[in-house]
This record gives structure tokens, C-alpha cells and sequence, in this order.
């Protein structure tokens, strides 16, 4: 069977699926052999939140089926609006037996409990929700549940210091212009800690090639576009990937970068490519995310599978935009230097640490530690001072865009 009929197949089980049962199956499987496998334990849950946008993590010992549901206010038994997830075959993990206090304005708590014997319930208690997702993701298997709230939309500034506001100089100097549009940039240097990404023949890592262009990205950034730049991470430790997902939005980011080196079973495979959130049947590209998202090539098809539904409020168009425009700078300055470089181009992947971001979100593989002059090249600080200049061209470029499209 080839992939696009495998995904053809797949959207069409999510057709029936949807048809037959309001519940959302996390896992696909055409017979039920495995009932008596061991059950899965509930081993966590974190949240991180601001006042419109609350991520919940529950973590499991293992792959795990469940569903979820949305219960109205209930004043007879003095309860609040409340989403709930009911995991199968599920234990409960002792240490999860209190409630969790979130009380950010939108969730004001999640508990869990052992609702029946193979049954898992966590409850999130609801302030003011607008809309919520819930998917899993893979190895290890973890249930992500994103909240947000009603836009702050509607608060007007107080009409006294309306009147005091002077009117707008003629041509805003591009510091203005930049802190109207881009406030915040996030910048997610790859892997860490335990994880060390791909290593180079030589032994070169890739989570320490990233994180020495993320901090000089955020010290060019900074400087020049004014706006704040926040890291994922800055120095070597592992946060898993719908963390980052996670401070980007908690932070409310208006850009998002993730920075990688690509790797190849061919070694002569090399050069610049950049991706942004979407559907794809390129098995390299395919092969590639599922590296990034430590998974298994086999669970790509149920993220593809999920990512139908999430793409809907995704920033497609716009994260392609930026992703074209930092692909073309980051080549085109490293060109200028090194004539050899390849650029293979944009495309799109699905990328755990893209799923779900509320902001123009992109990947960028500036190179390959796989192939052996590549590897020496990012070892070398000249080339590491090229990739931070050719990736800051283009976000200045797109920013300049964006402010020149608003005018
Ligand atoms: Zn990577």
C-alpha cells in the first residue's frame, strides 16, 4: 500500500469513526487481540498557563485508549463546567490522588481518580473556556489538552488617556513599527540533556551545535529587531517537546523558531532545509519528523492522522511565508561564503514541536552532522556566525514584510 493511500485510508476511519461514537479513539486498530495486555499507569499530569491559554500533559506508562467529554454546569451537585478524559485499562499512579490547583481564569483544577476498575478519569474543573483540543502524542505516550479563552479583545484603554495619546509621527521609526507586530520571538534550540540529537562521524552533537546558534540568534535578534527574545532553553537540558510548544504559547510568541541539524543514513546527503506544520507522503521528510519526534516511523501516520483536525487553526500560510523567507536568507548568506552549500528547499512535516503553536511556527535544519564536511563546518564558530546571520536576515525580512502588508 502506498503512504497517500495509507492516509487516504486513515482519513477515511476517522470518517467513520466520528460517525459511529462521539468519543475520540487515541489509537486505531482493526481487531481488540490485545485486551489482555497489563494496563497502563497514569504517571503525571503538568499544566503550564497563562490567562488565555492553558496546556494539561498526562503522562502515561504506555499507549492507552480514551475519550473525552464536555459536561455542562450541574448546580444541583455544585459543580462547574468540567472536561473530562476517561482512559482505558488505566491505573492510577499514587501520587496523583490530590487535585492539582491551576486557578489561572480559565481551569480551576484538574484531579484524577480511579473511576471504575480499568477506568482512569481526570476531571478539568472550568472557569471560562472558549475552545479545547485533545490529542495524543507518541513515545511516550502522553494526552495533550489545550484550552483557550475568550479574547481579551474587547478592553478598550479609558477615554482620558485616549485623548493624551499624540497622534502617530508620519514614518514610525522600525523599532515602532517592530513593537507593534513582533513583541516576542521564541527561539527553541533542539534536544538537550539526555537527548543529544544526531551525532556527527566525529562525535559533534547536535543538541550542542543548536544551542550555540540559538544564543547567538538571540543576542542578534534581540538587538535587531528590539523584540524580546526568549529561549526554550539555554543551557544542556532535555524539555520534552509539547513543552516547548507550551512556552511559546504561555508566552504568547509572535514568531517561533526551532533550530536543528539534519542527519541522513546517506551520508552525502547535505545542505539547508526549512519546515513548517502540514501533512506530507515525502518519506524522507516523513523519516525526518519522525527522528525529531523520537518516534517510530509507523506512529507517524496516527500524527498525521490527528494533525487533520489540528491544522484547522494552525498558521499554515503564514508559517510557510516565514519559512520560505528564513530558508532563502540562510542560504543565500551562506552561499556567500561557502559556494557549496545545497538548498533543498521548504516543505512541510509534521513536527511534534509545531503541533499546536499559536504563532507563524517553523523548523529549520541548517545543515547536516551526518555528512562529514558539514559536520566539520559546524563545529567551526565562522560557519555557526553564518547560520545566525542568514537566519536573522530572514526574520528581519519577514518582520519588515509583515509591517509593510498592516500599512
Ligand atoms: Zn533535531
Amino acid at each position: 500500500m502506498t503512504l497517500s493511500n495509507k492516509i487516504l485510508l486513515t482519513i477515511g476511519l476517522l470518517f467513520i469513526l466520528l460517525h459511529t461514537s462521539s468519543t475520540h479513539a487515541a489509537k486505531i486498530s482493526r481487531a481488540q487481540p490485545a485486551q489482555k495486555k497489563a494496563s497502563v499507569k497514569v504517571i503525571n499530569i503538568k499544566y503550564w498557563s497563562n490567562p488565555n491559554y492553558t496546556r494539561v500533559v498526562i503522562s502515561l506508562s504506555g499507549d492507552a485508549k480514551f475519550s473525552h467529554r464536555l459536561l455542562k454546569e450541574d448546580p444541583k451537585i455544585e459543580k462547574p463546567r468540567r472536561l473530562y478524559i476517561d482512559i482505558n485499562r488505566a491505573s492510577l499512579s499514587s501520587s496523583l490522588k490530590q487535585p492539582i490547583p491551576i486557578n489561572d481564569g480559565l481551569l480551576k483544577m484538574a484531579r484524577a481518580g480511579q473511576y471504575s476498575k480499568a477506568v482512569v478519569r481526570v476531571v478539568l474543573d472550568i472557569e471560562s473556556i472558549e475552545d479545547y483540543k485533545v490529542f495524543p502524542l507518541a513515545e511516550p505516550f502522553r494526552i495533550v489538552i489545550d484550552v483557550i479563552g475568550k479574547k481579551q479583545a474587547g478592553k478598550l484603554p479609558p477615554a482620558e488617556s485616549v485623548k493624551v495619546v499624540p497622534p502617530e509621527p508620519a514614518k514610525p521609526s522600525l523599532a515602532q513599527q517592530l513593537g507593534l507586530k513582533i513583541k516576542r520571538i521564541v527561539i527553541d534550540a533542539g534536544h538537550g540533556g539526555k537527548d543529544s540529537g544526531a551525532v556527527g562521524r566525529n562525535g559533534l552533537k547536535e543538541k550542542d551545535v543548536v544551542l550555540k546558534i540559538a544564543k547567538g540568534l538571540q543576542e542578534t535578534l534581540s538587538k535587531e529587531t528590539g523584540a524580546e527574545v526568549v529561549m526554550t532553553r539555554d543551557d544542556d537540558t532535555f524539555i520534552p517537546l509539547e513543552e516547548r510548544t507550551a512556552i511559546a504559547n504561555t508566552k504568547e510568541a509572535d514568531i517561533f523558531i526551532s533550530v536543528h541539524a539534519n542527519a541522513s543514513f546517506n551520508r552525502k546527503a547535505s545542505g539547508v532545509e526549512t519546515y513548517f506544520l502540514n501533512l506530507t507522503n515525502d518519506e524522507t521528510a516523513i523519516r525526518l519528523a519522525a527522528r525529531e519526534n523520537a518516534v517510530s516511523t509507523k506512529k507517524m501516520s496516527d500524527l498525521q492522522f490527528i494533525l487533520n483536525d489540528l491544522m484547522k487553526t494552525a498558521k499554515t500560510n503564514e508559517s510557510s511565508r516565514l519559512a520560505a523567507v528564513v530558508q532563502e536568507s540562510l542560504v543565500s548568506t551562506l552561499r556567500a561564503k561557502y559556494s557549496d552549500v545545497r538548498g533543498n528547499g521548504v516543505k512541510g512535516a509534521p513536527f511534534y514541536v509545531l503541533v499546536g503553536t499559536h504563532m507563524p511556527s517553523i523548523l529549520v535544519e541548517v545543515s547536516f552532522i551526518s555528512n562529514s564536511r558539514e559536520e566539520v563546518r559546524l563545529s567551526e564558530n565562522a560557519y555557526i556566525h553564518e547560520i545566525i546571520n542568514g537566519i536573522t536576515h530572514g526574520i528581519k525580512g519577514y518582520v519588515k514584510e509583515m509591517e509593510v502588508a498592516v500599512e
